[in-house]
């Protein structure tokens, strides 16, 4: 029996967060295959090959899959569900939409944003927004996890693995694609982006927001933002980080207007420097900071664009 990922990806090219979903994959001890569902997915699949630790890339290409819509993609993982002990995915908005509803054609309980794999059957992953770890034990059985990608250094490439196709899987007939509207930022993946600039209530108005946008492109760095700046409209959703947004690891975490809220925290534990801008000494976000700066953000913000100028 081996493990199955499915595989994050725009068809032409893989996204970090499958590589990071194979290194779990390979604690778990057993061959690792990667799934390729979509269209045209030639170019995500040949990169698959490619990372060390894989043993077979299974490509599923047709126009049904090109959209990853949970109820036909859900379908194919259970068609090949027979032949595998584990079903993997990146606790991505595509993992969370696609993996329970495989868990519960299978009639398993799906375990949740994984952190560490202790054994092919106990998990460790967050709970109460971080503020502590629990360790779950998973009954006998097919095990389906999500896993944070923060938490686990993406596979390397320098392998060779198999490629096989294979034909799509029935399409339950249940959803339909009608459109979407990328966000064209031009910046990195806010999940796997080695920079983070993220503001929050304290940046006051969507256009400050503006402000620390033109800070983030300097800085080659992906936006983040609190739930508070999301509510009130600054900021995309997409770009929530936290205990109900995204979990980010980058190197660099600059954190503007962000009170730092427990919430918020899940988000970010695994960033490696944090530096906030607050204008309230008290505000929780120093306790976690590496680097404070209490400033008013409408003084700091216009000097700090300048030095970055320079
Ligand atoms: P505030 O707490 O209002 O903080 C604003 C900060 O800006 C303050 O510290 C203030 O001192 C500072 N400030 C104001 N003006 C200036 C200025 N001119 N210059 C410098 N600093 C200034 N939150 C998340 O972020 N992510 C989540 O995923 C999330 N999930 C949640 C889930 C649940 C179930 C619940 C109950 C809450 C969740 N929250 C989440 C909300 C969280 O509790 C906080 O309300 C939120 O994080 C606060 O956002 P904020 O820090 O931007 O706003």
């Amino acid at each position: 029996m081996a493990s199955l990922v499915l595989a994050e990806h725009n068809n032409s090219t893989l996204s970090e967060a499958t590589a990071r979903a194979v290194t779990a994959a390979r604690h778990l001890g057993e061959p690792v295959h990667v799934l390729i569902a979509g269209s045209g997915c030639g170019g995500a699949a040949d990169e698959a090959v490619l990372l060390q630790g894989v043993d077979t890339v299974v490509v599923a290409d047709d126009p049904r899959y090109a959209h990853m819509l949970a109820e036909p993609v859900a379908m194919l993982i259970l068609s090949l569900a027979s032949g595998y002990a584990s079903v993997l995915a990146p606790a991505t908005a595509n993992g969370k939409n696609i993996l329970p509803r495989v868990a519960a054609l299978l009639d398993v309980p799906q375990i949740s944003d994984v952190t560490r794999i202790l054994s092919p059957d106990h998990f460790e992953r967050p709970a109460y927004a971080g503020s502590v770890i629990e360790t779950v034990a998973a009954p006998d059985g097919k095990k389906v996890l999500t896993v944070r990608v923060s938490a686990f250094a993406p596979a390397p490439s320098g392998g060779a693995a198999l490629m096989v196709s294979i034909p799509p899987a029935a399409d339950p007939g249940l959803s339909e694609f009608l459109d979407e509207t990328p966000a064209l930022s031009g910046r990195p993946e806010l999940s796997s982006a080695k920079i983070v600039v993220a503001g929050g209530r304290g940046l006051h108005t969507a256009e400050n927001f503006h402000h620390l946008e033109r800070i983030a492109d300097k800085l080659g760095a992906a936006v983040g933002a609190s739930r508070a700046a999301v509510d009130a409209g600054f900021a995309a959703n997409a770009c929530q980080i936290g205990q109900t947004g995204q979990s980010v690891a980058p190197d660099l975490y600059l954190a503007l207007g962000i009170s730092g809220a427990i919430q918020h925290l899940a988000g970010i534990k695994d960033a490696k420097v944090i530096v906030a801008i607050n204008k309230d000494e008290e505000a929780p976000i120093f306790g976690i900071a590496d680097y404070g700066l209490v400033a008013d953000l409408f003084q700091a913000l216009p000097e700090l664009e300048l030095a970055l100028g320079k």
